[in-house]
């Protein structure tokens, strides 16, 4: 069995012994740079030093998304309070998300995928993409209340920590306001804003026009999901986050290591950033439907994985 095959079923790795420096090098740029917006007075300056923490962000929940499957840094102890911190930015739980998201891995698209309640409770006007950050709280509270009991037994102190850790950063962002909120909004709250409205788009990408089928139906993940491309290098700025469907292929490949795989795939046929917003603004939001095009069930499975190694 081949290492893709034998972890695309669970999403979940136990990584190998390899350099993280390039994970090293993101986290650095993302400190720098927040940093740099700090004491930057000069506007001319300071738009791009946003719009660059913005998609610094975006990167910073792709590196959630990769500590949950432990490939970001190889210490576990150290991916998991990477995954944590990252989880916080966006107001969620990592251990809670973890869960959740190991059990989207198996069955995208299915009746069984907890991704199901999202986006069956989704607007269908196109006007969805402006609320894309007051989504971010909704898309939080939704993780964390879903993947909560998902949690297996043995992990759920660290849950509770990393909850003790979500509160001590929401009381730091309310003590920044207080005392520096310039410095909060333009660090944080307004990239924030920036980073939903584009990672709007890259979510909605993931799986779009993929029919739901039953929770027993079991398809070639290579043919229910999307790569995006994006344009100039943007791609090593957000941990190749937009290449979903690579990623679905081999959970277990560091993010650095995807742009070249995607490149000796002679099945991939990734899709541009704007060609995507197009067909999106054409079709309309990703909803929850069969391929006759009615209401597809949304379940979500309840019980804690406690036989998965961790
Ligand atoms: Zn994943
Ligand atoms: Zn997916």
């Amino acid at each position: 069995m081949t290492r893709s095959a034998t972890h695309s079923t669970t999403g979940r790795v136990q990584p190998r012994s390899y350099s993280d420096w390039p994970s090293a090098l993101f986290l650095s740029s993302v400190l720098i740079n927040t940093i740099l917006i700090s004491i930057c007075t000069n506007p001319w300056f300071l738009a791009p030093l946003m719009l660059l923490q913005g998609l610094l962000l975006t990167g910073c929940q792709e590196a959630k998304h990769l500590c949950a499957h432990g490939t970001f840094i190889g210490n576990r102890n150290v991916s998991d309070a990477i995954g944590t911190a990252c989880a916080a930015l966006v107001g969620q739980n990592f251990f809670a998300f973890r869960y959740f998201h190991l059990a989207h891995h198996p069955v995208p698209c299915t009746e069984a995928d907890p991704e199901g309640p999202l986006y069956a409770r989704s607007w269908r006007t196109r006007w969805i993409w402006l609320l894309a950050p007051l989504e971010v709280p909704w898309v939080a509270w939704h993780l964390t209340r879903t993947g909560w009991s998902m949690v297996p037994r043995a992990k759920r102190a660290r849950r509770n920590a990393a909850f003790v850790w979500w509160v001590v950063f929401a009381l730091s962002i309310a003590v920044g306001l207080r005392h520096a909120p310039r410095t909060v909004a333009v660090a944080y709250l307004i990239p924030l804003a920036l980073s939903a409205w584009f990672d709007f788009i890259l979510t909605q990408a993931e799986h779009y026009g993929v029919a739901i089928a039953p929770a027993s139906c079991r398809r070639p993940q290579g043919s229910i999901a999307n790569d995006i491309a994006l344009p100039f290098g943007l791609g090593w700025v957000l941990l190749h986050r937009s290449l979903h469907r690579t990623h679905h292929c081999e959970p277990a490949l560091r993010w650095f290591e995807v742009a070249r795989r995607i490149e000796t795939d002679p099945t991939a046929a990734p899709i541009g950033y704007i060609a995507f917003v197009r067909r999106w603004l054409t079709d309309g939001p990703r909803l929850w439907l069969t391929d006759r095009g009615s209401r597809a069930n949304a379940n979500v499975p309840i019980r804690a994985q406690s036989g998965r190694r961790t």
